[in-house]
């Protein structure tokens, strides 16, 4: 079985573990800080703050720009279910904003659009949540004034993006967005087993967002050198000494990750370029952007191809080809239908009747995507 995605353990991944596992510290020890100082150089963010995953990467995000209840958050419906849940932990509102059907990425056109509405409800906007979906970027530049004009603090869910690049700056530079989340879960770009970030050029944000993920507990050494403070609630979100040395191994490698993945994303465009029309590439997003991807997702009409997309699904899994959908619409999903009701957000819906995520790792050979390619037109008779 192909999957769709996996990750890239080698013997120096290993190694870099046991390591820790023979030195005093496993979780909090030197390894954080030599990460976050690795997640700076990558981005060029001032302060990288590492955390249990990137669903609490968004959480401590959500908490430093100071969301709260009374206060709402817009979230793009194509996502995972985690940055929208994110909001929902701080008692907030969402207002999900629609996408482009082509990309699936929310535009400024679908910022206004949730603003109003969000308007028209009495809702307090607070933050916006843009999502780099599969690794190509939001166009920021253009969301920025929007988010300016509102008074807004732009929170990038950069899960899929580590190590794109847009209008000339990595993803999560803080350049375009006060905050950035990443998730170093093992299907994404570099693999920690579980683990998060959140970047920022604030560093009252970043000492406050260090001090929450561990209990709320601020060193208070005028009270004796033991002392410590809770001023604010906080939790254990720490990432471990143990998945920061992997993460590090990891990034040491990400150049050659992206590039395997853009060498086999170039197959796929080529191998598929004769293929009928209701199978299209991923579109591709804003000018500017150099993507890292994450995922490869053409769009196929399966009307036009008159086969479901289950039976298209279950087929390539019998010849041992994994997908995935990403993603439902969150806005759809009982638990958000029961709070806000149905919203029509027709761009989320098209592009989702469309998108079927195929196999893309580092480790897939030339192979494999010839394998893929030639499973599909099987399967749909090309
Ligand atoms: C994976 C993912 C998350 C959550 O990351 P975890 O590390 O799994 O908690 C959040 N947002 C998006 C877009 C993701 O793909």
């Amino acid at each position: 079985m192909i999957p769709y995605g996996r990750q890239c353990i080698e013997e120096d991944d290993i190694e870099a573990v046991a390591q820790v596992l023979r030195s005093d510290f496993l979780t909090t020890g030197p390894k954080i800080p030599e990460f976050e100082a690795a997640l700076c150089a990558l981005t060029g963010a001032r302060h990288a703050v590492v955390c249990s995953n990137g669903t609490t990467a968004l959480h401590l995000a959500l908490i430093a720009a100071g969301i709260g209840p009374g206060d709402a958050a817009i979230v793009p419906s194509m996502t995972f279910l985690a940055t929208a849940n994110a909001v929902r932990y701080c008692g907030a509102d969402v207002v999900f904003a629609d996408v482009d059907a082509d990309t699936g990425l929310m535009e400024a056109h679908h910022l206004e659009r949730a603003l109003a509405r969000a308007k028209d409800l009495s809702l307090n906007v607070k933050a916006v949540l843009p999502v780099h979906l599969t690794g190509r970027c939001v166009d920021m530049r253009a969301l920025k004034p929007l988010a300016e004009r509102h008074n807004l603090k732009m929170i990038a869910d950069c899960a899929h993006a580590v190590g794109s690049a847009h209008h000339g700056t990595p993803a999560g530079s803080g350049l375009y967005e006060d905050f950035a989340t990443f998730s170093f879960h093992p299907v994404k770009t570099i693999a920690a087993g579980e683990g998060g970030a959140v970047t920022t050029n604030n560093a009252e944000h970043a000492a406050q967002m260090r001090i929450i993920r561990s209990h709320g507990m601020a060193p208070a050494p005028q009270n004796g050198p033991w002392a410590y403070d809770m001023q604010e609630l906080g939790y254990n979100y720490r990432m471990t000494d143990l998945q920061c040395a992997l993460a590090l191994s990891q990034l040491k490698k990400i150049d050659r990750f992206i590039q395997r993945r853009a060498e086999i994303v170039a197959l796929y465009d080529r191998l598929f370029a004769d293929l009928p029309s209701p199978f299209q590439r991923p579109a591709l997003c804003c000018t500017d952007c150099v993507p890292a991807w994450h995922l490869y997702a053409p769009r196929i009409d399966f009307t036009a191809l008159g086969m479901s997309r289950a039976d298209f699904v279950l087929r390539l899994r019998e010849k041992g080809v994994g997908t995935q959908v990403h993603y439902i619409p969150v806005h759809t999903q009982p638990y958000y239908k029961n709070l806000y009701g149905d919203i029509a957000l027709p761009g989320a819906n098209q592009y989702y009747e469309r998108t079927l995520s195929l196999p893309l790792f580092p480790l897939m050979r030339d192979e494999d995507a010839e394998y893929v390619v030639q499973t599909i037109k099987d399967v749909i008779g090309a």
